[in-house]
């Protein structure tokens, strides 16, 4: 283990998620979770060195402010407080305010807090995770790391809407992207498995988790991404219904269905669980559709046709494509999900070779395309390894 221990921290509205990492291996020292804060049943566990630990919080009490307590015991018992150089926040929404990592002081704290108005479930959520940790550890540097910041690079043509201006001046409605984390950091590693600088790569990276999102990154940068405004937009997901005419919307209101309503049919009832009626969960659809469920083979079609439909249109701000990308929970260990994608894309020459697809999962990279075939790669993603390198760059 070297000398340099960053905490980083993922603070949810009734959640908190910390990891102890060495910001140059990338091993967490200490990990863990809290869970149904605000509420009696709130909860924690963590790992030191494997062995689990769990913890009911007290009832009542601010949970957040008594996680960071834990996190300061547990790292004091195991005498790591002199390591400990910085605490690396992961912050949804930076806006159009932060395109970098920013150390957080009362300014940037205030600037978080403003913009709950593009992000309200999650930068509040930051926010209180903040003041905990800042309370926590006062003398260490806090830096915080933008989902958004990445795709600020992105040129006006691909973030503006085709909406009035005075809609994005008023209101900041544009394109913002959001796992930006994850797309910089397999955009890199891509870069060094090409042997190639990342100012040099052009590659489309393919982040399919519960939430999923593309982006076309050129010469290092992002050019154009999936997620818009919000994390709604874009690929179908697990239980988001990705990009859909507007006027649904409209319409539905019209039937009587409120606003709340909508919202919960489009973020929490759709994607691959509305379409399937039974599981959001790719595995499980991959099992039900190979035993002949109708509504599980049609999720996953259409999960697939539209990953390779926006593969295709991220070709267009590329002048050279030198590989597709994929990561997340289901683009680093779904074979069939990823076989069927590219058989999606077989007017570009893709194709799947079943030996490299099969051994490209579980945490292994590697290649999944025959030699004949264009380059689609595996990298597994490890946003919190950016965000502990991030932080301790700013240290
Ligand atoms: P989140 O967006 O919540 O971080 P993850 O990146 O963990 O999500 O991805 C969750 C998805 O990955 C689920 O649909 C899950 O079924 C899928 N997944 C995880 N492991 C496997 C696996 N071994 N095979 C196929 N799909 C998997």
């Amino acid at each position: 283990m070297s000398d340099a221990l960053v905490l980083v921290i993922n603070s949810g509205s009734s959640s908190l998620k910390f990891a102890l990492m060495d910001a140059q291996t990338g091993d967490a020292v200490i990990s863990g979770a809290g869970e149904c804060f605000g509420r009696d049943d709130a909860r924690m566990s963590w790992k030191v060195d494997g062995e689990k630990t769990e913890k009911t919080l007290s009832a009542g009490s601010n949970h957040h402010q008594e996680a960071m307590d834990i996190i300061v015991g547990l790292i004091e018992s195991n005498q790591l407080s002199d390591k400990l150089q910085a605490v690396g926040h992961r912050v949804v929404h930076g806006g159009e305010t932060f395109s970098q990592a920013t150390l957080i002081d009362d300014a940037v704290l205030a600037q978080i807090d403003a913009l709950k108005a593009l992000a309200p479930l999650h930068n509040p959520a930051h926010v209180v995770g903040i003041k905990a940790a800042r309370k926590a550890f006062p003398s260490l540097p806090q830096v915080a790391v933008f989902d958004t910041a990445f795709h600020q690079t992105m040129p006006e043509k691909a973030y503006h809407y085709a909406i009035s201006r005075q809609l994005y001046n008023d209101y900041g409605i544009r394109r913002y992207g959001f796992h930006g984390t994850s797309h910089y950091y397999v955009s890199r590693e891509a870069a060094k498995w090409l042997n190639q600088a990342p100012e040099q790569t052009n590659v489309i990276t393919v982040h399919l988790g519960n939430g999923a999102s593309l982006c076309a990154v050129k010469e290092g940068q992002s050019v154009d991404t999936s997620m818009g405004f919000t994390p709604l937009a874009g690929l179908m997901m697990g239980t988001r219904c990705g990009d859909i005419d507007p006027s649904i919307l409209e319409f539905l209101s019209k039937k009587g269905l409120s606003m709340d309503q909508i919202h919960h049919e489009l973020i929490d009832k759709a994607g691959l669980l509305g379409v399937s009626e039974l599981t959001n969960d790719c595995r499980g659809l991959v099992e039900a559709a190979e035993q002949g469920h109708k509504g599980a083979q049609l999720a996953l079609e259409m999960f697939a046709y539209r990953v390779a439909k926006f593969i295709a249109s991220y070709m267009v701000p590329l002048s050279r494509l030198d590989a597709i990308v994929f990561t997340g929970g289901i683009g680093e260990n779904s074979l069939p999900v990823r076989e069927m994608i590219l058989k999606e894309l077989a007017i570009f020459g893709y194709q799947a070779d079943a030996d490299a697809n099969a051994a490209a999962r579980f945490g292994a990279a590697g290649q999944i395309t025959t030699q004949a075939s264009p380059l689609a790669l595996v990298i597994p993603t490890n946003e919190e390894l950016v965000i502990a390198q991030q932080a301790m760059a700013m240290a």
